[in-house]
């Protein structure tokens, strides 16, 4: 039997929902159908790394939405409901429960966690995006003594500074030489990397995991390329994560490292992506980029409902994400290219609160605050200009 709906939003989380609120907001008045694969109700994922994992939240406060809210929409919501494949000739998913066709069709369907080659399925050794996976983490790291994080970027780094804060002995490995260096840009990296290393973890950076070692039926270390192994009782691997496209293999979409659209999401006609699994082309420079952050996924459902609804938005800003490592506040605005030269444009390095541009041949590129969130918004307009002019864009 196949379901007909005006909208089928596949993915029940950041991006699914924003579509479906900024559809009705808009005055979509056709069925609305979302489904989603995990069986919770539709929550947030940057609390999962900081409040959750540290047991300031429960886990059911990361919900997005209160239930009544997501009842006044007006849309069929259906949890644990996974889409297994996609027609997109005939706009026909094919899900764990029956068949669905619509009108438009919103693949939402973000991104899971990488593992490293071999790793194994043992205790103690976690994974880390879903809310089962921080209660899970958070329940051993009560009984732990040391862990290693496997990953220097910015969920590795996220971890990191919680557990330590839980009284955990941490080490952090990466290929890196700073923490998050690939996203922050030496400069900031290195303040970041400092910042860890005054807390007190451990940091092996510039070091290859080629393995784990066992004991007792549980992760007992990692092993480095350099024959050493660092003895854990509890392991994360943080190693990036991967678009969801693999139910996607037959659909006649592109696929590449995220589903390919042009600047307003479009995947093919009547056909669109958001939020994590979408690699999306940049109107000015015809090139494309995934991105994964929280105001990316947001931006992205308002993008499409508006197309859906016939209403283009025009372009949207730079791209956004924040993260929150011990009691330091960083804001990125803009990205930061590999090479970028960092000028402090207000507050005071040494004093651990500064805004930074990010500069490539002299033209800013980002704009990062550290503990001045406010201040660093008000740089926004200096991207695209010198460095040194000093006025552009600062109010
Ligand atoms: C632990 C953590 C901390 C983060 N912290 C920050 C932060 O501080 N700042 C920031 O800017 N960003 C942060 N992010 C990134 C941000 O949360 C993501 O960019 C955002 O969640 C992306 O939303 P999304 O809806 O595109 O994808 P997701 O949130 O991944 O949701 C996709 C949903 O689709 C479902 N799904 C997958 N496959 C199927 C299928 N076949 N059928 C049906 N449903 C399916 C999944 O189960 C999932 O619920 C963090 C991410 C994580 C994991």
């Amino acid at each position: 039997m196949t379901t007909e709906t005006g909208v089928l939003v596949v993915g029940a989380s950041a991006a699914g929902l924003s579509t479906a609120e900024a559809l009705r907001r808009g005055g979509y008045d056709g069925e609305i159908t979302m489904i989603g694969a995990e069986v919770h109700a539709p929550y947030d994922r940057p609390p999962l790394s900081k409040q959750v994992l540290a047991g300031d939240w429960a886990p059911d406060r990361a919900v997005l939405r209160a239930e009544d809210h997501i009842d006044g929409l007006g849309i069929t919501v259906a949890l644990g409901e996974t889409a297994l494949s996609l027609d997109a000739r005939t706009r026909t998913v094919r899900t764990s429960r029956r068949e669905i066709s619509a009108d438009h069709v919103v693949i939402a369907t973000g991104a899971h966690p990488r593992s490293l080659p071999g790793q194994p399925v043992i205790d103690g050794l976690h994974s880390f995006r879903f809310v089962d996976d921080a209660t899970a983490l958070r329940a051993d790291l009560l009984e732990a003594r040391r862990l290693v994080v496997v990953g220097d970027g910015v969920l590795g780094a996220e971890i990191a500074a919680t557990a330590h804060e839980m009284g955990v002995d941490v080490t952090v490995v990466g290929p890196q030489a700073g923490l998050m260096e690939s996203q922050l840009g030496g400069g900031i990296s290195s303040v970041l990397t400092e910042l860890h290393a005054a807390q007190g973890v451990g940091l092996r950076l510039g070091e290859a995991v080629v393995g784990f070692a066992e004991s007792g039926g549980r992760v007992g270390g990692v092993e480095l390329a350099t024959g050493e192994t660092l003895p854990a009782d509890v392991v994360v691997v943080a190693v990036g994560a991967a678009p969801v496209t693999d139910w996607l293999r037959d659909s006649g979409l592109d696929v590449d490292d995220g589903v390919l659209c042009d600047s307003a999401c479009r995947a093919a006609e009547g056909i669109y992506a958001a939020g994590d699994v979408a690699r999306v082309r940049d109107a000015v420079t015809g090139t494309s980029r995934r991105l994964e952050n929280r105001t990316n996924a947001t931006e992205h459902g308002l993008t499409v409902a508006a197309e859906i609804l016939g209403q283009p938005r025009g372009p949207v800003g730079a791209p956004y994400f924040w993260t929150d490592q011990f009691a330091t506040k960083i804001q990125v605005h803009g990205v930061i290219p590999r090479g970028a030269e960092m000028t402090v444009v207000e507050g005071d390095l040494a004093a651990g609160r500064f805004v930074a541009a990010l500069s490539i041949d002299g033209t800013v590129a980002a704009i990062v605050g550290w503990n001045m969130a406010k201040q660093s918004r008000r740089h926004v307009g200096r991207i695209g200009h010198t460095v040194h002019e000093d006025q552009v864009g600062v109010g």
